[in-house]
């Protein structure tokens, strides 16, 4: 499958490209980054600190996107809407891991789905779609008399909170409990809050140092807490995931799917 990494110059654009010229039956055709971008013509291999592979980071993605069946994109909102409409016109394969979109942005997506085969997802491991498994049938087991509250912590260049995980979790115990995220969701808790509202879902944002990603939904009930955690220890089992989902999709029909999809969960 010809796989283009957009993005490429970033933390995650070169795990994905080193992940594409590690796995048997892909290659990488293109590389994207943004206008003016310092590492615009280097070599794509090379910039993912492997050897050379003959393709050079451009920032002209339609000729590109032309030639490739598959798009891997972990950019920012902005790029990925505008990403989004060019894979469609292509017909090809988009898989989206950027997070922090907002409603209006996954509205484009959806457009865009009509026509490209979009895979999105907030958390692209096998590990975090397990463990959201796991966070909907515990949060409908226990009901609202266990308060849930989610924690997570990342490296500190992240931009966006909650993170796209901990929002992915926080989903999965809604729809446990049979509620929208929406309704119940408490993102910040600064002075006098009152006494915490029974059935919220709360999140607490840890942001330092070189954390990959960590993440704890925490149920707490009178004189019991149960805890599921995951920590990601290497960004590659994030582009390892991106790939497995563009190979899945390649001969899906047009349509917005998940990780959990892909994974068969
Ligand atoms: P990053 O290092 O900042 O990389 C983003 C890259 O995209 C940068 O190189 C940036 O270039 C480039 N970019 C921005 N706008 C562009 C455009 N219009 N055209 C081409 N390239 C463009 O960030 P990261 O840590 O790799 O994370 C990227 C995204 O992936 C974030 O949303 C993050 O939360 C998400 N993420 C998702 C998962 C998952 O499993 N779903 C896992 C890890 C990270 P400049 O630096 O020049 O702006």
């Amino acid at each position: 499958m010809r796989l283009v990494v957009v993005g490429a110059g970033g933390r995650m654009g070169r795990m994905l490209i080193r992940a594409v010229a590690e796995t048997e039956g892909c290659t990488l055709s293109g590389a994207i980054e943004r206008e003016g971008a310092p590492v615009l013509g280097q070599d794509a291999g090379v910039l993912a600190g492997l050897a050379p592979l003959g393709v050079a980071v451009t920032d002209d993605p339609l000729p590109v996107f032309a030639a490739a069946e598959g798009v891997l994109d972990f950019t920012t909102p902005a790029a990925t809407t505008f990403f989004a409409e060019l894979a469609a016109q292509a017909r090809i394969v988009h898989v989206v891991g950027t997070t922090g979109m907002d409603e209006a942005d996954l509205a484009k997506l959806a457009a865009a789905a009509h026509h490209a085969r979009i895979v999105r997802s907030g958390n692209m491991s096998l590990g975090v779609n397990l463990l959201a498994g796991l966070v909907r049938k515990v949060s409908a087991a226990l009901g609202e008399d266990f308060d849930i509250e989610i924690v997570e912590m990342h490296h500190r260049m992240k931009v966006d909170a909650p993170s796209g995980t901990a929002l992915l979790l926080g989903e999965a115990a809604a729809e446990g409990r049979g509620v929208a995220l929406s309704d119940t969701r408490v993102s910040t808790r600064d002075g006098h809050t009152g006494a915490r509202r029974p059935g919220d879902i709360g999140f607490a944002t840890l942001r330092g140092g070189t954390v990959v990603g960590d993440h704890s939904v925490v149920f707490a009930g009178a004189g019991e807490r149960l805890t599921l955690s995951h920590h990601a220890e290497d960004r590659g089992i994030f582009a390892r995931g991106a790939v497995r989902a563009a190979q899945w999709a390649f001969d899906r029909p047009p349509g917005l799917y998940s990780m959990a999809d892909v994974l068969g969960l």
